[in-house]
């Protein structure tokens, strides 16, 4: 279909053209690109070919792309994404594109390239909707036979987390000191958490503001929302476990929260919708869901690969898991009134499957530290070590089509 030749196994194939900021040593301003197989269509020489100029909206600026951050692009609105979206996939498949014609200043190869965190964000929030996630934590620190608490199936259960810690994907996470009760005591110590985790998660990305007083529906989802990346929320459960009671997580959380730096769009996302959970009791009505196909089929997997090396996957999940949809997050954060903004993001919570190779933490793999898991060299894990590397990747694919997240990834140091 294009003249560019792309991998029928990529992740970042026409249909998906997903925005990330990246330099290179060469031109090291980072800038807006669009990823295409293994190469990266740099957005700011690609702007000023004027090849979006015949039909730009009259708020257009071409220096939106010579940006460190896609804030200002995601501002100009969901017509706009379309629109260069439309360009783009004609120009790439047009044998006689101007941009073939200036090949070797518009596309850089990935490999040369350094992504940076893509969105400025303004406020982070996590999420905990998927059901067997929330059912396998309330089995282990609470009731076996009561594992969601009252509220759980009534609203998407959610907490304010720290947007200044997020970081880039091959970021290094320095393993956090904080507080911990040891079993049994009633005096607590200080000490490096012994109990690293990570959360199997994606996000979505706020694309237009709202004011103050404001309320969402889940009909306003697909204007109100650019697209999405994966995340991983490392947790520190000692710390978590003694500090959460009772306002919820904090330092346990707030040390780092990896993105991948690409961001595929929710239109590039639409061929992969599928039907959600039936939600039993039917929730109230602010929060149903005016779509009939509010999840998104997108596999994931987790691995995690030791410093001695040798990688494996350890858990293989879906956000086709989660109970509530994220529609259903947007309505609730905003229904108090709480405005947000471009470049807020939005978490799911960990996206735990229903069987045990689909649960997404160590937590849930190793039940709370009990059962070890093995990985490729032999060595167990319970938890985290110094050195791990953990690694998620997300795609979806139909009919031939694939749509693909790429990955993020991060290493424990001490
Ligand atoms: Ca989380």
């Amino acid at each position: 279909m294009s003249w560019l030749s792309i991998s029928p196994d990529s992740d970042f194939s026409i249909h998906n053209l997903p925005f990330g900021i990246f330099s290179t040593a060469s031109q090291p301003e980072p800038r807006v690109g669009v990823a295409i197989g293994d190469q990266i269509i740099d957005m700011a020489f690609t702007a000023d070919m004027n090849i979006f100029d015949p039909f730009i909206p009259y708020h257009w600026r071409r220096d939106v792309f010579w940006q460190n951050n896609l804030n200002e692009f995601i501002r100009m609105g969901r017509p706009v994404w379309q629109h260069v979206r439309s360009v783009l996939q004609a120009e790439l498949t047009n044998p006689d594109s101007v941009l073939r014609q200036v090949i070797e200043y518009v596309l850089i190869p990935q490999a040369d390239a350094t992504m940076h965190l893509p969105v400025q964000i303004g406020d982070y929030t996590d999420f905990y909707s998927s059901i067997d996630h929330a059912s396998n934590v309330g089995k282990m620190f609470r009731d076996p036979a009561n594992a969601l608490l009252p509220n759980w199936r009534h609203l998407p259960v959610g907490y304010h987390g720290r947007a200044s810690s997020v970081v880039v994907s091959g970021t290094s996470i320095k393993r956090p000191k904080g507080q911990r009760l040891p079993k049994g005591d009633i005096q607590p110590v200080f000490e490096t958490s012994q109990r690293l985790d990570f959360e199997l998660e994606t996000a979505f990305i706020v694309g237009k503001d709202t004011s103050l007083g404001t309320s969402l529906t889940t009909a306003d989802f697909d204007e109100h929302v650019f697209g999405m990346v994966l995340l991983n929320d490392w947790s520190a459960r000692d710390i978590q476990q003694w500090e959460y009671v009772p306002l919820g997580p904090f330092l346990g959380k707030s040390f780092g929260t990896s993105i991948s730096p690409w961001v595929v769009t929710m239109e590039a996302l639409a061929p992969f919708r599928v039907p959600g959970y039936v939600q039993e009791p039917a929730p109230l009505t602010y929060l149903e869901e005016v779509s009939p196909l509010p999840n998104l089929d997108v596999h994931l997997t987790v691995s995690l690969t030791p410093e001695t090396g040798g990688e494996l996957v350890i858990s293989r999940s879906n956000q086709r898991y989660l109970y509530w949809s994220q529609a259903q997050q947007l309505a609730h954060h905003t229904v108090n009134g709480c405005n947000i903004r471009v470049g807020d993001l939005m978490a799911s919570g960990t996206i735990s499957g229903p069987n045990r190779s689909s649960w997404g933490s160590l937590l849930e793999l190793s039940w709370g530290g009990a059962e070890p898991i093995t990985l490729a060299s032999g060595e167990t894990r319970t938890f985290l070590e110094d050195g791990d590397t953990v690694t998620f990747r997300g795609y979806a694919e139909k009919d031939g089509i694939r749509v693909g997240f790429g990955s993020v990834s991060g290493q424990i140091v001490s």
